[in-house]
């Protein structure tokens, strides 16, 4: 896809986004997508590794591969645009006369997506926040196409597999392909603005695994048991009502009781003032934590999951 920017802006004249069709015979169609926030980097890790090493014998039907999908913010190592500072995550239905961030939006939803049976969407923390290495689907009204999206995640044998409760949907790629009937998956490995050899190992099996699931791929995959996490209500997520500096109590994927104080941020104006406190509201385990060593007034600083 070519993006139009202005001629004058020299900086971006004649990026494109990079892009790999591979189709062999009668199937589904999958979309694989990773760098839609512009600073996870399994992704784009597991997708350029795909779209070079994927033999096309092995496919049965067709695999849309978009290693970075908002590649200015992608070539940036920013979670949004440089150019309009869009978040694509939150840019649809997007805009065929807006900004360039709604311009790849609109393409997704008016191009790529209808191509799709299934859609694939990395994500991991970015450089605010780090996770367990998990692969998720939401929790939806229809019960057949939720089943469909748990079956794939499963498939996609993470270490750990999430029901997710989207707390604010509008405008995201996943309510977007999800309200088309796509079967939509998503994942966060990692964060912290960087990958292991783990996690990114979890993302290259990952995508064959899931592939393999929806009949698409035919070559060996590799296939592990996962731990089911569900993420019932907006009390799984905490913020932080004053910036400061951070200290871990739990570390992820540590069990938590509800009540216990997980986190304290202390305030850093000064010496001898007493830090907030961070507690869990539930029974379960830290399924993400901040990144950075100072938190702001806002800031997610924790999340917790429920074991199945
Ligand atoms: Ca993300």
């Amino acid at each position: 896809m070519r993006l139009p920017y202005s001629r004058d802006d020299s900086a971006w004249g004649s990026v494109m986004i990079p892009i790999t069709v591979i189709k062999n015979g009668e199937g589904p169609t999958a979309l694989l997508t990773g760098g839609n926030h512009g600073d996870e980097y399994e992704g784009p890790i597991a997708l350029f590794d795909l779209a070079r090493t994927l033999n096309v014998e092995d496919v049965s039907g067709r695999v849309i591969i978009v290693p970075a999908m908002n590649y200015p913010a992608f070539v940036a190592g920013t979670r949004t645009s440089p150019i309009d500072k869009g978040n694509l995550n939150r840019s649809f239905p997007g805009r065929p006369d807006g900004t360039v961030t709604q311009k790849i939006a609109d393409y997704f939803q008016r191009e790529l997506l209808p191509l799709a049976n299934i859609a694939l969407d990395f994500h991991s923390g970015g450089k605010t926040l780090d996770f367990l290495p998990f692969c998720a689907a939401h929790v939806l009204a229809d019960r057949v196409h939720e089943a469909s999206a748990f079956a794939l995640v499963e498939a996609f044998s993470a270490p750990y597999s999430m029901k997710m409760l989207e707390i604010d949907a509008v405008g995201m790629y996943d309510t977007a392909a999800e309200d088309m009937g796509k079967v939509f998956i998503t994942t966060e490995l990692g964060g912290g603005g960087t990958a292991t050899a783990k996690t990114a190992g979890i993302a290259k099996r990952g995508v064959r695994n899931v592939l393999s699931k929806a009949g698409i791929f035919k070559g060996p995959v590799d296939v592990a048991q996962t731990q089911w996490l569900d993420m019932p209500d907006v009390d799984c997520f905490c913020f932080a009502e004053d910036a400061g500096l951070i200290e871990p109590l739990v570390d992820l994927g540590d069990a938590v009781k509800r009540g216990q104080i997980t986190a304290r941020i202390h305030p850093i104006g000064r010496t001898g003032q007493a830090p907030i406190e961070i507690s869990a509201k539930m029974d379960g385990l830290l399924c993400a934590r901040h990144f950075p060593g100072l938190v702001k007034s806002g800031d997610c600083v924790a999340v917790f999951a429920v074991t199945v």
